[in-house]
């Protein structure tokens, strides 16, 4: 009886105890027809069907075992067990109803790891099985013998992605090299992160999405667009990003199209921040708030940024931070236009598109027209 480290264990009872040892000789990869995690998979076997697998993996990577790799499990008709004793681990995974989506990258990166202890805790040979009964790994769909009279199992994508992806990936992993990142499956990665506060990756959303795909437009890096960038991020986005980590001389998961601190900044000059201040707005607050009644807001929530960046650096009391640009706001700015070697109409307190950039710099705001 073998449990896989990796696998959260379910156990199937009566199965588990009762059904036949084997030798574990062969893998087979198959679709559940379900978007199942692990719980449901062996919450199905235990209620509704006996033709259980050894494993289930979820989308997300999570991997379930709910018979040990030394006994008979039944999801593979004469492969199950032989009449030598040696018979196929099996291993569910959840897709959608028709088995006709690819495997996710967590799926993927989840079944080469599970690939590469079955071959060095059985010694499953790295190779594709050429035969039925020939040791080694497959998909359900590849011989008439391993299912009731034919089927489609896992499907056409995941049967493409078995030979291009899963088992490159066993043997290289198996042979030293590291597990891919979850992103290393097939085609462009598809995962977000957060830099500054700001999203970046598949499915981000926001200005600072078409700030990245322009500025890798000026730089030459704009090949994979069908239309220009805009605030939604594509895997265009990805493929052109990834363009150009690869000629800052990054490499492997460093250059998966997704964008690191590091490689952001050397393309903006800077880090995008949630902050954003439009310096219209900012100077139709301070013509309109000192002469406005006492406490007027334009555009509150920008002034008070501006406000609160000034109150950092010295030049307004944190009790003016109150989003009314009025008379002691402007002094303020006036003075740190001053700090700025401004002097004359340079230094009027009403903000410039320099001087505010300068406070937004060292504030973390972002200023747009
Ligand atoms: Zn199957």
């Amino acid at each position: 009886m073998a449990w896989y480290p990796g696998a959260e264990k379910m156990e199937l009872e009566p199965e588990s105890d009762e059904q036949p040892a084997i030798t574990p000789t062969q893998v087979i990869f198959h679709s559940v027809a379900a978007p199942w995690t692990p719980r449901r998979m062996y919450e199905y076997w235990r209620d509704s069907t006996n033709l259980e697998s050894h494993f289930g993996v979820g989308y997300d990577g999570s991997v379930g075992q709910f018979v040990g790799t030394e006994t008979r499990a039944d999801a593979n008709m004469r492969a199950n067990r032989r009449a030598d004793g040696t018979g196929a681990v099996s291993v569910e995974s959840a897709s959608d109803d028709q088995s006709t989506d690819p495997w996710t990258d967590p799926q993927v990166v989840a079944l080469v790891a599970l690939g590469v202890w079955l071959h060095q805790r059985h010694g499953i040979p790295l190779r594709i099985c050429s035969e039925w009964d020939q040791p080694g790994f497959g998909v359900h769909r590849m011989f008439p013998e391993w299912s009731d009279g034919g089927t489609a199992c896992p499907g056409d994508a995941r049967a493409r992605q078995f030979r291009e992806v899963v088992m490159p990936g066993i043997v290289a992993v198996a042979g030293g090299a590291p597990l891919p990142p979850p992103s290393g499956g097939s085609g462009p990665a598809r995962y977000r992160v957060t830099i500054n506060g700001l999203e970046y990756g598949y499915g981000a959303h926001g200005p600072q999405v078409e700030e990245v795909g322009e500025a890798l437009v000026r730089l030459g890096f704009g090949r994979h667009y069908q239309s220009g960038p805009d605030q939604d991020w594509r895997d265009a986005d990805t493929l052109n990003y990834q363009d150009y980590q690869h000629s800052l001389g990054y490499s492997g998961s460093d250059a998966d199209g997704v964008p690191g601190e590091g490689s952001l900044r050397r393309l903006l000059g800077r880090l995008p921040s949630p902050q954003r201040v439009s310096l219209a707005h900012v100077v139709a607050a301070a013509r309109t708030d000192p002469g406005a009644e006492q406490g007027h807001q334009t555009y509150g929530g920008e002034v008070r940024i501006v406000e609160q960046a000034l109150a950092d650096e010295g030049f307004l009391e944190q009790r003016w931070v109150d989003g009314s640009l009025g008379t002691r706001t402007v002094q303020a700015y006036a003075a740190f236009q001053r700090s700025l070697g401004y002097s004359g109409d340079d230094a009027n307190g009403i903000p410039g598109q320099r001087s505010l950039q300068a406070l937004g710099q060292r504030r973390g705001f972002d200023v747009t027209d």
